[in-house]
C-alpha cells in the first residue's frame, strides 16, 4: 500500500506540471492570437477607409463634370443673352444663368466637405496604419522566441505524458479511476491529513477515519471533497509552529 500511495504522489506531481505546462501553452498562444486578431482589425479599418476614399473620389469627380458641363452650358447662355432681342429672353437668359451659378456652387461645396472627409479618414489611416506596423513588428519580435517556447513546452508536455502512462501502470486500476475522476472534476485527485483535517478541503475527517489512516498508512477518501486521501506525518517546520 505504501508504494501505491507514493505512485499517486508521484502521479499529482506530474498532473500538477502538466496543469501548468497547459497554462503556460495557453499563455503563448493567446499572446499571439491576441496580436493577431489586432493586426486584422487594423487591417480591417484600413480596408474600410481605402473604400471611402476610393468613393469620395469618385464623387469628387463627379462633381468637377458636373461643374465643367454646367459652366460650357453658362458659356452658352451668356452667347443667348448677347443675341436677345427683348427684356422678356433677357430676364429668362438671367434666371438660366442665376440658377447655374447657384447648382455650380452647390457643387463645389460639395467637393471642399468631401475633400474635408477626405482628409479627415486620410489622418485616421495614418494612425492606423502607425498601429498596423507597430503590431505587425511586434508579432515580428515575438513569433520566433515563442514558437520555440511552445515547441519546449511541448516535448516537455509529451515527456511528462509518457512518465504519467508509466505511473498510472503502477497503480490498481480502481485507484486510478476514482484519482482520475476527481482530478477531472476538481483540479487535483488526491490530498493528504496530518492533524486530521483535509488540507484540500479543510474539513475534520471522523476520528476513528484519521486513526486509521494514521496507523495503517492506507489510501482513504474525503467524505466532504472525495479526494483520495492519505496521512503525512508533520514536518519539522510545522511541529515548531
Ligand atoms: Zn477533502
Amino acid at each position: 500500500l505504501n508504494s501505491q500511495i507514493e505512485g499517486l504522489a508521484n502521479l499529482a506531481v506530474v498532473d500538477a506540471a502538466l496543469v501548468e505546462i497547459e497554462v503556460a501553452i495557453k499563455k503563448a498562444t493567446n499572446e499571439i492570437a491576441t496580436l493577431e486578431s489586432g493586426l486584422s482589425r487594423t487591417q480591417t479599418k484600413l480596408d474600410s477607409a481605402k473604400k471611402q476614399l476610393e468613393g469620395m473620389d469618385k464623387q469628387k469627380r463627379e462633381a468637377e463634370i458636373d461643374i465643367r458641363s454646367m459652366q460650357t452650358q453658362m458659356e452658352h447662355s451668356r452667347d443667348k443673352m448677347g443675341r436677345s432681342r427683348t427684356e422678356r429672353e433677357t430676364n429668362a437668359v438671367q434666371r438660366e444663368m442665376e440658377e447655374l451659378r447657384r447648382l455650380i456652387r452647390d457643387r463645389e461645396i460639395e467637393i471642399e466637405k468631401v475633400q474635408a472627409s477626405a482628409a479627415a479618414t486620410m489622418e485616421l489611416s495614418a494612425t492606423e496604419e502607425a498601429t498596423s506596423s507597430t503590431l505587425r513588428a511586434d508579432l515580428d519580435g515575438v513569433r520566433g522566441p515563442l514558437g520555440e517556447k511552445l515547441q519546449a513546452l511541448e516535448s516537455d508536455k509529451a515527456a511528462k505524458l509518457a512518465a504519467r502512462e508509466e505511473l498510472v501502470k503502477l497503480l490498481p486500476v480502481a485507484v486510478y479511476r476514482r484519482y482520475d475522476t476527481i482530478r477531472q472534476k476538481r483540479g487535483f485527485g488526491v490530498t493528504t491529513t496530518t492533524d486530521g483535517t483535509c488540507k484540500a478541503c479543510n474539513i475534520s475527517l471522523a476520528p476513528q477515519q484519521f486513526q486509521k489512516l494514521k496507523r495503517e498508512p492506507v489510501l482513504d477518501q474525503c467524505p466532504s471533497c472525495f479526494r483520495l486521501i492519505y496521512f503525512t506525518p508533520p514536518t519539522a517546520a510545522s511541529v515548531s509552529t
